[in-house]
């Protein structure tokens, strides 16, 4: 399901963030504090905000308790903003998911880890070159498309958790999907009813992809939405960013 109309806007697309992980993610500072959050995204002037914390193969975090509790919470807070509450759910496999059917649907917004690769119980390709793992992600995104339970693509293909790569490593996952590929899976998600998520520091890190990804995107009618992965209340308002942004694709 598509939670934003289909723009290209970057003035549009930052005032929307739809990646952001509150204290239920370990990760977050102590200040993100779901009700801060709100507040934060209000002063900022944004439109919408959408909490995904993190649900990882094995870890020990209900992932619909923590939804029901954020869902609570966040109907006791009077504002303008739209709050959604979703997960950053992973596929952490071809076929492999972490949550069963029924929570991903459950969530306001199923937004999809596909390259966690960092993580002991993430699958690696059998192939470990920068082309493996490009091919990896395609597989293992094609698998998720045929189920329908994404509502989103968080950091579609971003290298920038496989540390065992140095950069010119990370960028060349990247450069290993041709055009077409990227043109056949964009269109594929598309039609799953799946937005791709324009990741703020993926997206400025590796200009280059970001640019053939935002541009072939535009001209197949891809949904995107914009995310920042705020870990803290500093990162949480993308709007100085759009500059910036509109540059790369430029
Ligand atoms: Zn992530
Ligand atoms: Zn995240």
């Amino acid at each position: 399901m598509f939670i934003l109309e289909r723009t290209y806007d970057f003035s549009e697309l930052v005032r929307h963030n739809v990646h952001t992980h509150s204290v239920f993610s370990n990760c977050a500072k102590p200040e993100m504090i779901p009700e801060e959050m709100v507040r934060a995204a209000q002063r900022a002037g944004l439109k919408t905000l959408v909490i995904t914390d993190h649900s990882d193969p094995g870890d020990d975090i209900d992932t619909f308790a923590v939804y029901r509790e954020l869902k609570k919470r966040m109907n006791a807070v009077q504002t303008p903003v739209r709050v959604l509450i979703g997960s950053e759910l992973s596929a952490y496999g071809v076929g492999k998911y972490a949550e069963p059917e029924e929570v991903d649907r459950a969530l306001d917004f199923a937004s999809y880890s596909h390259v966690h690769y960092h993580l002991a119980s993430w699958d690696q390709p059998a192939d470990r070159s920068p082309r493996g793992y490009a091919l990896h992600n395609l597989a293992v995104l094609t698998a998720l498309f045929g189920t329908g339970r994404a509502d989103h693509i968080a950091h579609p293909f971003s290298p920038t958790k496989m540390n065992f790569f140095n950069e010119e490593e990370k960028a060349a996952t990247l450069s290993a999907i041709s055009d077409a590929q990227l043109g056949d899976i964009l269109e594929m998600g598309e039609k799953a009813q799946c937005s791709w998520e324009i990741h703020t520091p993926s997206f400025l890190r590796f200009p280059a992809f970001s640019r053939r990804f935002f541009n072939l995107g535009r001209e197949l009618g891809v949904h995107f939405c914009l995310g920042t992965d705020a870990h803290s209340l500093a990162s949480l308002d993308p709007t100085a960013l759009a500059p910036r942004l509109a540059e790369i694709v430029r």
